[in-house]
């Protein structure tokens, strides 16, 4: 990805932990990294094609000025997701706030905070089998879609399953939807799990009937194990009604720990459904 590149902005504002700091104000330097294809606008001179500079400078600028925070972490952070949510051909950015007039009695040009932050892609799996199944998967994908550091890219179509895992239970509804988002996973579990509250979710049974179930199956090429999540979801490669539809939305999406792709692990897992 190409970059753009913001040097030493300076913003007189009134961050800081001590009430004089946010009474009298000080000096920021504030530099910023935007991640943008400028392809297409260096082949056609056209600023439509790219993002412009000026607006996002004054963007950081007002952020700065119109806010008082503690921490420059703070500030940071406000300005990465705000310009992130402003301007859509910003896939990455890096921001460094700067300050050289850092109170703390010591010679130093400055301390600075530097934040790195990006539009994730995640693949999460869509589940139901009671009551007002469609319904409960409709729910989720509106959710998501009306969450401001989340886009719905994709979603499968629905398909009826049968239930595994042995537990005698009524046909499913699943689906697999792409999702953009500015969330880490454990906050994006956070999101699901509050989803499947709000459509009443109970944890009876292992693997039994359920409202809504949301599992997270990919975030990016992630590969991580904690208490909370496993990512990518350790159940999916024997799944068919999981592969059937990532096959339908993303066939070359490519497993980050068995390294093929979903519509390879599909028709592998087809085989041998049939032995
Ligand atoms: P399965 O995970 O086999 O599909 P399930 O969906 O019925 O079973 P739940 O009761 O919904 O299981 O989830 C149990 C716990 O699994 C959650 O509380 C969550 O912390 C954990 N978990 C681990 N990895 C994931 C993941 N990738 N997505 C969602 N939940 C996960
Ligand atoms: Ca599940
Ligand atoms: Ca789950």
């Amino acid at each position: 990805m190409d970059r753009i590149r913001i040097n030493n902005l300076e913003v007189f504002a009134n961050h800081g932990v001590f009430p004089e700091e946010n009474s009298l104000g000080q000096k920021f330097i504030i530099s910023a990294v935007l991640h943008v294809d400028t392809h297409k606008a260096g082949l056609t001179d056209d600023l439509t094609e790219s993002v412009h500079y000026g607006e996002v400078c004054n963007l950081i600028s007002k952020i700065t000025r119109e806010n008082t925070f503690k921490l420059i972490e703070r500030l940071a952070e406000v300005i990465a997701e705000e310009v992130l949510l402003t301007y859509d051909r910003i896939r990455e950015i890096e921001i460094e706030v700067k300050k050289p007039w850092a109170p703390i009695a010591q010679t130093l040009d400055y301390v600075s905070v530097t934040v790195n932050r990006k539009w994730h892609t995640a693949y999460i799996g869509l589940g139901s089998n009671l009551g007002d199944k469609e319904g409960y998967l409709k729910l989720a994908c509106d959710r998501i879609a009306q969450n401001s550091k989340c886009k719905l890219i994709k979603a499968s179509d629905f398909i009826v399953t049968e239930p595994v895992g042995g537990v005698e239970q009524d046909d499913f509804l699943n689906g697999v939807i792409c999702v953009g988002t500015l969330y880490t996973p454990e906050e994006l579990l956070d999101f699901t799990a509050g989803i499947e509250a709000e459509a009443k979710r109970e944890r009876i049974v292992h693997w039994g009937p359920r409202t809504l179930d949301l599992d997270i199956l990919f975030y990016d090429d992630i590969v991580m194990h904690t208490d909370r999540l496993i990512i990518p979801h350790k159940e999916l490669h024997k799944r068919l009604f999981v592969l059937e539809p990532m096959t339908c939305i993303a066939p070359y999406f490519c497993h980050p720990v068995y390294g093929k792709t979903m519509s390879d692990m599909y028709e592998d897992l087809k085989k041998r459904d049939l032995i």
